[in-house]
C-alpha cells in the first residue's frame, strides 16, 4: 500500500494561481488538507480571500481582453488537445493525488482516464461554437445582411464541491477554453489538490496567462466573494441547494448567468420483471460508488412488493462483498467519507434511520487499522416509506432506503414525491414499462438497466431543487456564449 511514492507536488504550502504565477494568498494564511483514510495531514494550502478574488477575476478579465481573445477555433481546439496529452501523460499522478486528497479507491480514480479523455476530445470538437455566420437578405429592406455571432460570456467563476474535483473541473475549463472563455476556479477546501496540479500542467502546456486562475479557500471567503463580483459574468456551481440560494441572491448585482446543479434523492426503481443479477449490483454501486459521495446517487431504491425482501437479501450479501478500506490498497472498492464532519452528519441520518426505518445492514463506522479515517460501512434500510427522514433529505453517504411499492403508478408517484429532480433509474425486462418509467421521472437524466452513465457529449442536468443548467453536450458549451446580431446596409 505504501509502495506508491507521495507525489513530489504535495510538499510545501500550495499558493494560489494568479495570472499565471503561483502567489501567496492576502490573508498570508493556509488551510489544512488532510487525507480522509488516515487522517493524517497531506499538505497545507493557500486561504484566499476577497482581495485574491479580485486580483483573479482583474487578471481573467486582462486575458479575456487580451492575445487569448485572438485564438482561432482551431488554435483553441489546438490548445485543448494539447491540454489533454498533457493530462493524460500525468495521469497516475493525478489520480494518486485525487485518492489522497478525497479518499475515492485509485481503482476508481484511475478509472477517470478514458472518460476524462474523451470529455477533453468532445471539447477539443467544439471550439468552432463560438463562431458567425451571414444570414440571407432579410424582409426589411434590399441590400442589408445581418451576421449573427455566438459571443464568449466572459470572466466564468467556478465552484465545485469535493467528491471529485478531477472530473468536476472540466466542466469549467472544458467549455471556457472551446469557447474563449476565461476563469477563475473555486475547489472546495475539503479536495483542492487536484485541480491545482491540473490548473499547472495546463500553464506548462501553453494555456496563456490569466486564462485559468485559481483561488483556493473556504466558501463563505472565496465563494462568496466570486458569485458577488461585478467582474465575474457566469457562475457555474455544483454544491448544496442552501449554497446555491446564496449565490443566487449574490449574483444578483451584475445579473451573471448561472448553473447550477443540485443534489438529489434519486429514485432507481425495480420492477418484479428485473434481471435481479444486473438489477442488484446496479442499483448497490448506484448508491455506494464512491461512498455515496454522488449528487446522481440512486439513494431512494424503490422495490416492487413481490421482490423486496429477495432484493433486501441479495443487496445485502452484496454489500458484504465491497471491500471498503484505503484507497490505495489494491482491491478496495469504497474509501472513507471526504470528512469527520461528513462523517457525523452520515452517522446522524444513520441513527434517524434506526429510528423510523429497519436497518437491513451496515451503520457501522469501521475501527482497526482504519480508525483514524472516516470509514462507513455500506448500509442498507429496508421497508423505508417515503415520508420519512432518510427517503427525504439528501445524506450524501453510502446509506441506501429500499422503499416497497405495488403497481408502477404508484412507483412514480412516489418517485416524483420529491424536491429533486436530478436523476433515475429504472431496472425491468419489459421495454414497454422501462418507456413509461423513464419519462414518467421527472429528472434531468434517466437510466434504463444501468447507473451512472454520463457520454460528455451528450451530458447531464437537473430540474426542480437539483438546479438548472445542463452539464456535457453541446448545450453546455452554448451556456459559455451569448448570441449576437450585428446588422448591415450594404446599399
Ligand atoms: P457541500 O455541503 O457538499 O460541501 P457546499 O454547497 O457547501 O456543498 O459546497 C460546494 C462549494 O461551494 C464548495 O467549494 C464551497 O466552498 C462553496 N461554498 C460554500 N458556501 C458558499 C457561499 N456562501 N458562496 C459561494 N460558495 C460557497
Amino acid at each position: 500500500m505504501n509502495q506508491l511514492a507521495t507525489p513530489a507536488f504535495l510538499q510545501g504550502t500550495k499558493k494560489l494561481l494568479i495570472g499565471g504565477r503561483w502567489v501567496d494568498p492576502a490573508s498570508g494564511q493556509s488551510i489544512e488538507a488532510i487525507n480522509p483514510a488516515t487522517g493524517e495531514l497531506l499538505c497545507r494550502f493557500a486561504q484566499g480571500n476577497a482581495q485574491d478574488v479580485d486580483r483573479a477575476v482583474a487578471s481573467a478579465r486582462q486575458a479575456f481582453e487580451g492575445p487569448w481573445s485572438h485564438f482561432t477555433p482551431h488554435d483553441r481546439r489546438k490548445l485543448l488537445l494539447r491540454v489533454h496529452d498533457g493530462i493524460m501523460d500525468n495521469f497516475e499522478e493525478l489520480a494518486l493525488i485525487e485518492t489522497l486528497d478525497m479518499g475515492a479507491p485509485l481503482a476508481r480514480t484511475r478509472g477517470y482516464k478514458e472518460w476524462l479523455s474523451q470529455l477533453l476530445q468532445f471539447y477539443a470538437s467544439q471550439t468552432g461554437a463560438a463562431g458567425s455566420v451571414a444570414t440571407a437578405p432579410m424582409s426589411i429592406a434590399p441590400g442589408f445582411m445581418a451576421l449573427k455571432h455566438q459571443m464568449p460570456v466572459g470572466v466564468v467563476g467556478g465552484i465545485i464541491p469535493w467528491n471529485g474535483p478531477l472530473m468536476g473541473l472540466w466542466w469549467i475549463y472544458g467549455p471556457a477554453l472551446a469557447t474563449g472563455c476565461t476563469a477563475v476556479l473555486k475547489p472546495a477546501e475539503d479536495a483542492s489538490l487536484s485541480a491545482l496540479r491540473v490548473s499547472e500542467l495546463m500553464m506548462e502546456v501553453g494555456v496563456p496567462e490569466g486564462v485559468i486562475n485559481v483561488v483556493t479557500g473556504y466558501g463563505k471567503d472565496v465563494g462568496q466573494a466570486l458569485a458577488e463580483h461585478m467582474g465575474v459574468d457566469r457562475i457555474a456551481f455544483t454544491g448544496s441547494v442552501g449554497t446555491a440560494q446564496a449565490i443566487v441572491r449574490a449574483s444578483a448585482g451584475n445579473l451573471k448567468r448561472l448553473q447550477l446543479e443540485l443534489g438529489g434523492k434519486s429514485p432507481d426503481i425495480v420492477l418484479a420483471d428485473a434481471d435481479l443479477d444486473k438489477a442488484v449490483p446496479g442499483a448497490s454501486m448506484g448508491v455506494f460508488t464512491n461512498s455515496g459521495q454522488v449528487c446522481v446517487a440512486g439513494t431512494r431504491i424503490l422495490v416492487q412488493r413481490p421482490i423486496h425482501d429477495e432484493f433486501v437479501e441479495r443487496m445485502k450479501a452484496f454489500a458484504k462483498t465491497i471491500q471498503v478500506g484505503n484507497g490505495l490498497t489494491p482491491g478496495v472498492q469504497m474509501g472513507p467519507l471526504i470528512s469527520q464532519r461528513q462523517l457525523e452528519r452520515v452517522m446522524h441520518y444513520v441513527d434517524v434511520g434506526a429510528q423510523e426505518a429497519q436497518l437491513a445492514s451496515g451503520g457501522q463506522r469501521l475501527g482497526g487499522n482504519l480508525a483514524q479515517g472516516f470509514f462507513l460501512e455500506p448500509t442498507i434500510f429496508a421497508n423505508v416509506r417515503n415520508d420519512m427522514t432518510i427517503a427525504r433529505e439528501e445524506i450524501f453517504g453510502p446509506v441506501a432506503s429500499v422503499i416497497p411499492f405495488d403497481t408502477v403508478e404508484e412507483a412514480l408517484k412516489i418517485a416524483n414525491d420529491t424536491q429533486y429532480g436530478l436523476a433515475g433509474g429504472v431496472w425491468t425486462q419489459s421495454l414497454s414499462h422501462a418507456h413509461k418509467v423513464s419519462q414518467g421521472i421527472r429528472s434531468g437524466t434517466v437510466w434504463v438497466n444501468c447507473y451512472g452513465v454520463i457520454d460528455p457529449a451528450v451530458g447531464f442536468g437537473g430540474t426542480k431543487m437539483s438546479g438548472y443548467g445542463w452539464k456535457g453536450g453541446k448545450e453546455h458549451v452554448e451556456s459559455f456564449l451569448y448570441p449576437k446580431a450585428s446588422y448591415f446596409n450594404l446599399n
